[in-house]
């Protein structure tokens, strides 16, 4: 608890996971730093009058070499062009390239919550490395299985991955066979169809409503099967894959043979598992900060329940987080801005004796927006269930999300009208 500080103090803050929450963490930190209201923000931002800047010296790990867009995932494994432009290098992101923020590429494995340090394991040399902090934001999401989500970590050999998986799918003339009707095997489905319409896509899910896990309204589910067999897509409800089984023909093709559990039998030359099975990422953080899959409890302030120790001092955000609602993107953006919000006002109280007026995250109650051709269907308490190309418009624009992701996080630099 100093005097109030004559320049700008400095602050280190350690930020593991460089996409949606981790980056809308450093941009709105920046502009807090800068004296401007965070670019997320609704209201202008009041600054201490004592205290109008701070140098947040920002260090953001991760384990790819850049932002990768996750919800284009289903149009990146379809279209060899899109794909390009849902990876973008962390050196490519001209808001971020500013000299008190630096990239790590490598895989945070441990952080000593006492002694404020995280370690990190660089991707390239295998070397371990230690940093020093003095708030530490956890921003690492769920892993996802491939063909869910692209497993490399350079934009080089995503690229490669990606494009290989594109020709596979592509000379599929058995047909592919989707598995799994949650959110994620409806939107590859939909998306392979619409991209490539020649194609036979099939998609079987085990229960009779698709996204059978999700807390959603039956209308919702009811409305995204009809969209989905309006792309063209042959949908198989109550269909649990038993068995697939690979045969090799004498022309040196191959196809799969695949059996349900209620008999019915199919081949196809491609079987994609689209099974959201997500594990937790923080498992570099003291068991004490998690619950028993690996979520990290937090309090309404997005810092970490007072377990652990300097609780105060490590936040979360995004997917890890152990908080209600589906889990999406635009949770993750905005609790990034709340935790650079909140650190902002706990520095003010470290030099200025500033009582912190913290932000704090409600009870998100179920919402979704799902992409499904042309067209998309949405659900919120609001305005209950909405459909059509509209939607697709609001939700998605033209290309899965990216641009609405890119522009709310404003990663082409600062717009103008961010206000003093
Ligand atoms: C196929 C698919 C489609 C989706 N569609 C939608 C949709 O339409 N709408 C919607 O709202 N949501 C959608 N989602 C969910 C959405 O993508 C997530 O809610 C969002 O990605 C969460 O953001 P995040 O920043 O918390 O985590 P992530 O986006 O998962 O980012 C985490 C980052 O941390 C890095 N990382 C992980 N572990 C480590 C480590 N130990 N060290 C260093 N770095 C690490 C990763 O490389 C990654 O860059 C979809 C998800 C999938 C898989």
């Amino acid at each position: 608890m100093g005097s109030i500080p004559d320049t700008a103090p400095v602050v280190r803050v350690f930020i593991a996971g460089g996409s949606y929450a981790g980056l809308s963490t450093a941009v709105n930190l920046l502009d807090l730093g800068d004296g401007l209201s965070p670019r997320m923000a609704r209201e202008e931002y009041t600054h201490h009058p004592s205290v109008p800047k701070v140098n947040f010296q920002i260090t953001i790990a991760d384990e790819r070499d850049g932002y990768y867009h996750l919800i284009g995932s289903p149009l990146a494994l379809a279209e060899s062009e899109y794909a390009k432009k849902a990876w973008v290098q962390f050196q490519d992101l001209p808001a971020l390239q500013v000299p008190n923020v630096q990239f790590v590429q490598g895989s945070v494995s441990s952080v000593d919550c006492d002694a404020k340090t995280a370690t990190v394991v660089d991707s390239i040399t295998k070397e371990p490395a230690t940093h020093q902090y003095d708030y530490f934001v956890t921003a690492t999401g769920l892993r996802r299985v491939w063909p869910v989500v692209p497993q490399s970590l350079t934009r080089k050999q995503y690229l490669l991955e990606v494009e290989a998986q594109i020709k596979a799918l592509d000379g599929a003339k058995d047909g592919i066979l989707i598995v799994g009707g949650g959110a994620v095997g409806i939107e590859m489905a939909a998306e392979l169809k619409h991209v490539k319409p020649h194609l036979k896509v099939t998609l079987a899910h085990s229960r009779d409503k698709l996204l059978s896990s999700e807390p959603l309204p039956d209308e919702c589910k009811d409305k995204a099967l009809d969209l989905v067999k309006e792309t063209g897509v042959d949908v198989l409800m109550s269909h649990r894959l038993a068995s697939s089984t690979k045969v090799e023909s004498p022309d040196g093709s191959s196809r799969y043979e695949v059996e349900f559990t209620n008999g019915h039998k199919m081949t196809a030359s491609a079987v994609v598992m689209a099974l959201s099975k997500s594990i937790s990422t923080a498992s570099y953080l003291p068991s004490s900060a998690t619950d028993s899959e690996g979520l990290v409890k937090i309090v309404p302030n997005m810092s970490f329940d007072p377990s652990t120790p300097n609780a105060t001092s490590h936040f979360c955000a995004g997917d890890v987080a152990k908080w209600s609602g589906i889990k999406r993107c635009g949770a993750a953006m905005h609790g990034g801005h709340l935790v650079a919000n909140n650190i902002h006002q706990l520095v003010l109280q470290q030099v200025a004796q500033h009582q912190p007026k913290f932000q704090e995250l409600p009870e998100i109650p179920p919402m979704i927006g799902l992409a499904v051709g042309k067209n998309a269907v949405a659900y919120g308490p609001d305005e209950g269930v909405i459909s059509g190309p509209e939607v697709m418009q609001a939700y998605f624009r033209d290309d899965l999300g990216w641009g609405i992701c890119w522009d709310w996080m404003q990663l082409g630099g600062r717009k103008s009208e961010a206000k003093a």
